[in-house]
């Protein structure tokens, strides 16, 4: 699949889930929070910066906020070329989509989980992203703006950078959508177009897309970040704590594509790497429900230790 084929995919995935009929709050929030979005991407952000030419980059960990912002971001090109390419003179189907690797940008800082890493390298052949690795031992001496300037010094076309953050996250709250950097980081415009969104949503819509998702959220991961600063959500814990309810069924059971392929209703997670199975029976002795069973925003970082 190239590029304007999975932007096509990503559209015909987010369309029918506008379609979905209103079953729970949860899907009603969520196409409104997809809606919004949309709107940001198409009449605020690709009106001012090309989507084309380099000017916006994609941050890209592989983490599920920016998987559904990715998700949003193809959508919407494909929306914003195939609108225009219906308006022009031309029929569309003899055009090409005039973009053929999405500009990414992936700061490499810490040990990260084999799982993730191998995930982020699947996801960008999927998703068909350039994607800029930062080498990880420049990286973990440096903080994220340094990384941040050596990533524009390579790109210096890049204006503007689409962040998945949310405003549940920590220094998310006072966010806005298109903003400069702050004086201590180079300059750039920071596009944050999913900070309205909540934790259910992003599973929602997620589990719905039937897109595959990194392996450790299967485990009992809510957030990722490093080996050493992220376990398992503890809330999630099968030991000790009541028997969790599942709020996407409906969603697992009725994934986009689903019906098509008659295959079995199971979420698709990429493999959790040997390594890190290892890894997780060093830091645990207790099983626990896949991310997905945690919907309160609350406690999606309790999982992520802070170093120290
Ligand atoms: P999760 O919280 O489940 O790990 P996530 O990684 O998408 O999901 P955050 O960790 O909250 O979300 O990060 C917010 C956003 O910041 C990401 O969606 C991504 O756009 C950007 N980001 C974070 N870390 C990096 C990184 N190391 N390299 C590039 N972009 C990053």
């Amino acid at each position: 699949m190239g590029l304007g084929e999975i932007s096509e995919l990503c559209y015909r995935i987010t369309e029918s889930y506008l379609q979905l009929p209103n079953r729970t709050d949860i899907i009603t929030e969520t196409k409104d929070a997809i809606r919004l979005t949309r709107e940001y991407l198409l009449d605020d952000i690709f009106t001012r910066w090309s989507p084309i030419n380099g000017q916006i980059s994609f941050s890209y960990n592989g983490g599920k906020d920016c998987q559904v912002l990715l998700l949003l971001y193809l959508s919407c090109l494909w929306e914003f070329f195939y609108i225009n390419g219906k308006t022009s003179q031309f029929d569309y189907e003899y055009q090409k989509f005039p973009m053929k690797l999405l500009p990414t940008v992936f700061i490499d800082q810490d040990a990260t989980f084999i799982t993730l890493e191998k995930f982020i390298s699947e996801t960008s052949q999927r998703y068909s992203l350039s994607l800029y690795e930062s080498r990880r031992e420049v990286s973990k001496n440096q903080n994220m703006a340094d990384s941040f300037r050596d990533f524009l010094k390579i790109y210096p076309e890049t204006e503007a950078i689409v962040i998945g953050i949310r405003h549940t996250d920590p220094y998310g709250e006072s966010l806005k959508p298109i903003q400069k950097t702050d004086s201590n980081w180079p300059e750039f415009i920071r596009l944050q177009p999913l900070l309205h969104w909540k934790l259910a949503s992003i599973w929602s819509f997620l589990l719905f897309s039937n897109e595959p998702i990194c392996g450790l959220y299967g485990v009992g991961f809510t957030s990722i970040g490093s080996m050493e600063s992220t376990v398992p959500n503890p809330y999630l814990s099968k030991k000790g704590n009541d028997v969790l309810p599942l709020q996407f069924e409906w969603e697992i059971n009725n994934a986009f594509g689903k019906e098509k392929e008659g295959e079995t209703k199971t979420v698709h997670v990429s493999n959790l790497e040997e390594s890190d199975q290892e890894w997780l029976a060093t830091v645990t002795d207790s099983d626990y429900y896949p991310g997905w069973y945690l919907i309160d925003d609350s406690i999606e970082r309790a999982g992520r230790i802070k170093k120290g």
